[in-house]
């Protein structure tokens, strides 16, 4: 039988796979809508997400909630997850072999979620799928993995840090709707394929119409 979130989360507040472990005060496993469509991922727990045990709810936060009422969103409707769990301390980067020990737990969270999309935010886990990918380049377009459409996004905290570039994510987001509704289109049949045009980088068997 598959897992389910909780069980995963609860595997998260026992683990001490890497150092991050002993300086924590809380895990932030991630939080929202298990069939969510959309799946953020994140970089990892600050200051008030380790206070808290919830992602996404400091500075950059804000942001991402104001981000997705632009466009509509609840924050309760999509999920949203960062690739460490436990907060680097002094919001450092998270080291590789830190990033690696609690891919599991990610892996495992995108298994059961089955996203139509996951947008990456921020160059961490735009590298989990496409390592040595530049973020200024491929920023705004879908790219597949495993034949699973990524959005690889700016994290908003560099929004915070560099006000020009809010606007680059905010135009990001407001791409997400009709991303979703091409993403959510049936499979065409052969004959409707032949006809498709696509601008990604690997033919989805969900295609794009333009
Ligand atoms: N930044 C992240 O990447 N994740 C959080 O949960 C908060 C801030």
């Amino acid at each position: 039988m598959m897992e389910n979130l909780q069980q995963i989360a609860d595997l998260i507040g026992q683990c001490t796979d890497c150092d991050l472990h002993a300086s924590r005060i809380n895990v932030v496993p991630g939080e929202g809508d298990p069939k969510a469509e959309i799946m953020f991922i994140g970089e990892g727990p600050g200051q008030h997400e380790d206070r808290q045990g919830r992602p996404f709810v400091g500075a950059a936060g804000n942001l991402l909630d104001e981000m997705l009422e632009s466009i509509g969103l609840a924050r309760n409707a999509v999920f949203i997850a960062n690739m460490v769990k436990c907060r680097p301390p002094g919001n450092r980067d998270p080291q590789t072999d830190e990033i690696l020990a609690c891919s599991k737990y990610l892996d495992r969270q995108i298994e059961v979620i089955n996203p139509l999309v996951i947008v990456t935010l921020g160059r961490f886990s735009l590298s989990k799928f496409f390592p040595g990918e530049g973020i200024s380049k491929v920023r705004g377009s879908i790219r597949y993995y495993e034949g699973r459409p990524i959005y690889p996004m700016l994290h908003p905290a560099a929004a915070l840090y560099r006000r020009e570039l809010k606007e680059t994510i905010y135009q990001d987001f407001k791409a997400l709707p009709s991303i979703l509704n091409n993403l959510r289109r049936p499979t065409l049949t052969e004959s409707q394929s032949e006809h498709v045009i696509t601008n990604t980088n690997e033919p989805p068997t969900q295609m794009t119409l333009f």
